[in-house]
């Protein structure tokens, strides 16, 4: 049966504890995406790595939003990356000064193009050798003529698709992916060795063994531009900081939903913007 997602299943998979350490230590986020369709996008997923305790972010994205984002987020570093002329990221440039500083790396948010995310993952997956790996939004879409690429990152990879990404990475049609939303994450997690959580009013998720869980308490006001990108954010700051994928990707979708719950209660069930999610991160592990 799968897992049900609550404080006491946390309590049981406790957050490392960084006292006596650097920034550096304490978790290095790196996040490429951002296109000139949602330029705003890759703040709320930094803001929700720093919230969720990670030392450093560091973005990588379109060069026109380098300066702009740069200013919203004094706290991150920034890479300018080459855009084509819809304002989607063309090339990665040096990678590999991305990558040597880095322990988790999280590819697509606010990315419009699968193509575009198609194109990073080639330049920057087959280089991450030793990093965690998120994929969200067009760099899971991307992710269906890439396979075996993918499969090279067993056990460091997580993938966070809604139903339409989880179609297109899969080649299935909508329709089928959610009415045979557990059997297809739990087929996903093991031919790819990845941790998959499907998006959705209740979240599924399993790992490469089999194991599964459930969270279905955010409410509906999470279904609103931008949550999602909060989500792959929160992962990602607790990946670097080290907690496993699996455990990372349970602590997420679990504080994602509670903050959720929590800005319902406040403001009322709808309305609430993503942008105010992460700021209740903090509160919510220090309570676990
Ligand atoms: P995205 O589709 O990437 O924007 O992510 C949307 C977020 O909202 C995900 O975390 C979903 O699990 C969540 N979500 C979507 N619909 C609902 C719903 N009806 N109730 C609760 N959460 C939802
Ligand atoms: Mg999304």
């Amino acid at each position: 049966a799968p897992i049900t997602l609550d404080a006491a299943w946390l309590r049981a998979h406790p957050l490392p504890v960084h006292e006596d350490v650097d920034k550096n230590a304490r978790g290095r986020v790196v996040l490429i995406g951002g296109s000139a369709r949602v330029p705003g996008g890759m703040r709320l997923t930094a803001e929700a790595a720093f919230q969720s305790g990670a030392g450093k972010v560091q973005l990588a994205v379109p060069d026109m939003l380098a300066i702009p984002l740069g200013v919203l987020l004094p706290e991150a570093g920034m890479f300018a990356l080459p855009t084509d002329e819809t304002g989607e990221i063309a090339g990665t440039g040096p990678v590999e000064q991305l990558l040597d500083h880095c322990d988790c790396l999280a590819i697509g948010p606010a990315m419009g193009s699968a193509d575009a995310a198609g194109r990073v993952l080639d330049a920057v997956l087959p280089r991450a050798e030793e990093c965690r790996v998120i994929l969200d939004a067009a760099a899971v879409a991307a992710g269906h003529d890439r396979l075996p690429l993918l499969r090279r990152m067993t056990g460091r990879l997580i993938l966070t698709p809604h139903a339409g990404e989880m179609a297109a990475l899969t080649g299935e049609d909508r329709d089928v992916v959610t009415k045979n939303r557990a059997k297809m994450v739990v087929r996903l997690a093991r031919d790819l060795g990845a941790v998959v959580l499907l998006k959705g009013p209740t979240t599924m998720l399993a790992n490469p063994q089999g194991e599964t869980a459930l969270y279905g308490g955010g409410g509906a006001g999470l279904a609103t531009g931008g949550f999602g990108d909060v989500l792959t954010g929160i992962i990602a700051g607790l990946s670097a900081r080290g907690l496993g994928p699996w455990e990372a990707a349970c602590w997420g979708v679990w504080l994602h939903g509670e903050a959720g719950r929590r800005l319902s209660e406040r403001h009322g069930p709808m309305g609430f913007l993503a942008r105010q999610l992460p700021a209740e991160t903090p509160s919510l592990m220090r309570g676990i």
